[in-house]
């Protein structure tokens, strides 16, 4: 017999999330995590999943029929988006400005397809000029994938005149919304988005491990005429469906995340309260909050003004200045935590989130006020 160990109940601090995700979890949503289990077919439960279903098409202003939430982290969902729409032999641009295109090239890759790079400097958005040249110099190309928010860099490209590339050229677009989704604008249906990822953990202040995804009725058809089964039984969509379809035809599937599912439903009811054009607006103000008081302490933005996104400040760490000590400093006395620089901006960059719940006022003046005590 192994000996049991004798440990103590994790007890968490109450840190000031204000990095590049997970953000915090508003105290509602906490809350709603805490309700008691009930069975995952349960008649109530089955009503909760019906009103996800409504919540999730509002944040992603759809009504695609094919919306739900994958029972894992966004990069879960990046996979269920490109298992279930490539086979192997099809052609997809892949739109790199950041550690996450990367990522999506990657999946491209496993899938047994072949990508096509489009590369722009990180920091910067995908350039729609360069997508549409890569389109007209490969006519067999089924799909374009970019991400809408990159969180490495803290760039948001133009998802609207992308997709639109897309469709010109008569490709499905393959979206990254996982920093976005809550944050910045973003209009599934209006800008002809066909399949769509995003993540519970960042603007919606959800906790972590879940993935709201959501599929145009186009790409319902591409899965429904594949040829080769999707390569992932758990990801597979058509099998998943079964489950989300709706009401009492709900059969099982696998075990549903149920109290993770409460939490995205106290979430997204929040988003809803609120209003999405309002969420959108207060990251704005929080951004140019945040702004007005970095720069005077010399931390210049790693993105250019019209391009930057509001709920990820990604800024360069000045001269002679330790990383690790500031953070930790920031961590241990202040119980705030800002990111690190991801990739090709590890050690040079700070990445300030103001996501969902965290983009108030009192959050911006006490990261400010931090810095400014660390920075001297
Ligand atoms: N895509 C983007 C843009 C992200 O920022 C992240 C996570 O930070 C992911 C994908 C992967 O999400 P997760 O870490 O929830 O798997």
């Amino acid at each position: 017999m192994i000996k049991a160990p004798n440990i103590a109940a994790f007890n968490p601090p109450r840190r000031i999330l204000m990095g590049p995700g997970p953000s915090d979890v508003h105290p509602q949503v906490l809350a709603a995590q805490a309700k008691p289990t009930i069975g995952h077919l349960d008649p109530l439960f089955i009503t909760m999943m019906d009103e996800l279903k409504q919540l999730l098409q509002y944040a992603f202003q759809t009504r695609n029929e094919m919306t739900l939430a994958v029972s894992a982290p966004g990069s879960a969902g990046m996979e269920t988006c490109f298992v279930n729409l490539l086979q192997p032999g099809d052609s997809v641009i892949v739109c790199r400005n950041g550690v996450f295109g990367e990522r999506m090239r990657q999946n491209v890759v496993r899938c047994g397809a072949t990508a096509i790079t489009v590369d722009n400097a990180w920091g910067e958005p995908v350039s729609p000029a360069a997508v549409e040249q890569a389109l007209k110099d490969h006519p067999e190309v089924k799909f374009v994938a970019f991400v809408h928010a990159e969180t490495s860099t803290g760039a948001l490209s133009d998802a609207k005149t992308l997709c639109a590339l897309a469709k010109k050229y008569n490709c499905l677009s393959i979206v990254d919304a996982v920093t976005s989704l809550g944050g910045s604008e973003l209009r599934v249906d209006d800008w002809g988005i066909d399949a769509i990822y995003a993540g519970s953990q960042k603007c919606l202040s959800c906790v972590p491990g879940l993935s709201p995804v959501s599929f145009s009725p186009a790409a319902v058809e591409v899965i429904k005429a594949r040829t080769v089964p999707v390569q992932s039984w758990f990801l597979d969509q058509s099998l998943v469906m079964a489950y989300w379809s709706g009401g009492a035809k709900r059969s099982y599937h696998h075990t549903a995340p149920v109290n993770a599912l409460y939490a995205l439903h106290e979430s997204l009811r929040l988003l809803a309260a609120e209003g999405l054009e309002q969420a959108w607006q207060r990251h704005n103000d929080m951004h140019q909050l945040l702004k007005t008081g970095l720069e005077p302490l010399g931390l210049n933005f790693v993105v250019a003004q019209e391009s930057r996104l509001p709920q990820l400040n990604a800024v360069f760490i000045p001269e002679g200045v330790d990383d690790a000590a500031v953070r930790k400093q920031l961590l241990e006395d202040y119980n705030l935590e800002i990111g690190a620089g991801l990739g090709d901006l590890a050690g040079k960059a700070w990445r300030i989130g103001l996501m969902g719940y965290a983009a108030k006022r009192e959050n911006v003046a006490l990261c400010l006020q931090a810095l400014q005590n660390v920075l001297v």
